[in-house]
C-alpha cells in the first residue's frame, strides 16, 4: 500500500446540530470528490481504529478525557464550549478521528504506507489538553505527533498546519518538547483570538484578511518551508484545513486548490528529503461543500504522487 485513506462511517455520526458548519455533509463532500476523482486506485481505504486511553491520554488531562466521556448525551446535544458540541454519535466519532492519525503514523512508520490522509471529523486542531475549543474535541494531529514520539523512537516530528486558523491547540501541547517544530499559517487577528508565544519550535505566519496565493506562498516559501527543511524531521504531520479558500464562508483568505497542490508538493519534498517520504495528514476546517471536495483532492493528488 503506498496511500492510506484512513477513515471510518461513525465520524458521520457527530451530529452538533443542523445550523452547525461543522457537518457531517463536509465529510460526505470529500469522501464523494476521492471518489469520483479517480483517486480510490491510488488511495487505499483503511477503518480508523478507536483511540485507546493512553494514547489521547499523551496530550488530554485524564480529568478532561473523564469530562468528555460523561458529557457524551443518550440523546439530543450537549455542548463542550460555545462552538463545541457533543451529540450521541461524537465520542465514537471523535475516538476515531484521534485514532485514525494514530493507525496512519503506525502506518507510515512500518513502511506498510508512504502517505496517509485520515478523513475524518470533528477536526482537533484547537483542542487543548484540558479543553474542548473550536469545533475540536481531541486534539488528532497531537495525539499522531506523541505517538510517534512516543512507541516509534523518532527524535523530530514536524508539523505543518495551513487551516485558516491557528492551530493553538496543537502549538500549546508542545512548548517545551524540542522534538517538535510546527509552522503555521493563518489570518490574523482572527479566531482564535488572543498572544501566542514567539518561541523557539513554532513558525507562525500571519495572513491577512483578503490575502491570496502571493502572500501565502511567500510566508512558506521563505518562512515555513526553510524552517522544516533546516528542521530535518523523520515523520512530516499535516493540519490540512481548506477554510483559506476564496469560496470559504468562515474567513477571508483567497486561495484555490492550486494553492493546496502547491503546498503540498513542497511538504513531500520535505518528507522525502528527511523522511523517507513518510507524511501523515489530517482534516481539520473547510466549510463549504461545493469546494471542499475539489481542495481535499488537490492535497491528495500531491500528497499520493510517491516515489518519483
Ligand atoms: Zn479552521
Amino acid at each position: 500500500m503506498k496511500c492510506a485513506l484512513v477513515t471510518h462511517a461513525d465520524c458521520l455520526e457527530h451530529q452538533p446540530g443542523p445550523r452547525h458548519p461543522e457537518s457531517r455533509a463536509r465529510l460526505e463532500a470529500v469522501l464523494e470528490a476521492l471518489a469520483a476523482g479517480g483517486l480510490a486506485r491510488t488511495w487505499q481505504r483503511v477503518d480508523a481504529p478507536r483511540a485507546s486511553r493512553e494514547q489521547l491520554a499523551r496530550v488530554h488531562h485524564a480529568d478532561y478525557l473523564d469530562a468528555v466521556e460523561r458529557a457524551a448525551p443518550s440523546s439530543g446535544v450537549h455542548a463542550l464550549d460555545a462552538d463545541t458540541v457533543m451529540s450521541p454519535g461524537s465520542l465514537a466519532a471523535a475516538s476515531r478521528a484521534a485514532g485514525a492519525v494514530v493507525h496512519a503514523v503506525d502506518l507510515v512508520m512500518s513502511g506498510r504506507a508512504t502517505a496517509a490522509f485520515c478523513a475524518t471529523r470533528p477536526p482537533g486542531h484547537h483542542a487543548r489538553a484540558g479543553d474542548a475549543m473550536g469545533f475540536c474535541i481531541y486534539g488528532n494531529a497531537a495525539i499522531g505527533v506523541a505517538h510517534a514520539l512516543a512507541s516509534h523512537g523518532v527524535e523530530r516530528v514536524a508539523i505543518a498546519d495551513f487551516d485558516v486558523h491557528r492551530g493553538n491547540g496543537t502549538e500549546s501541547m508542545f512548548r517545551r518538547d524540542a522534538r517538535v517544530l510546527m509552522a503555521d499559517s493563518f489570518q490574523h487577528p482572527y479566531y482564535p483570538l488572543g498572544d501566542f508565544p514567539e518561541r523557539a519550535g513554532y513558525v507562525p505566519m500571519r495572513l491577512a484578511a483578503g490575502d491570496g496565493a502571493e502572500a501565502f506562498r511567500r510566508h512558506w516559501r521563505d518562512t515555513g518551508l526553510p524552517a522544516l527543511r533546516a528542521f530535518r524531521p523523520q515523520l512530516l504531520l499535516v493540519s490540512a484545513g481548506f477554510d483559506a479558500h476564496v469560496e470559504d464562508p468562515l474567513a477571508d483568505v483567497r486561495l484555490d486548490a492550486s494553492d493546496y497542490r502547491w503546498l503540498t508538493h513542497e511538504l513531500r519534498d520535505i518528507a522525502e528529503a528527511s523522511a523517507q517520504g513518510r507524511i501523515v495528514s489530517t482534516l481539520e476546517g473547510g466549510y463549504r461543500l461545493d469546494t471542499l471536495g475539489g481542495a481535499v483532492a488537490a492535497h491528495l493528488m500531491a500528497l499520493g504522487d510517491c516515489g518519483r
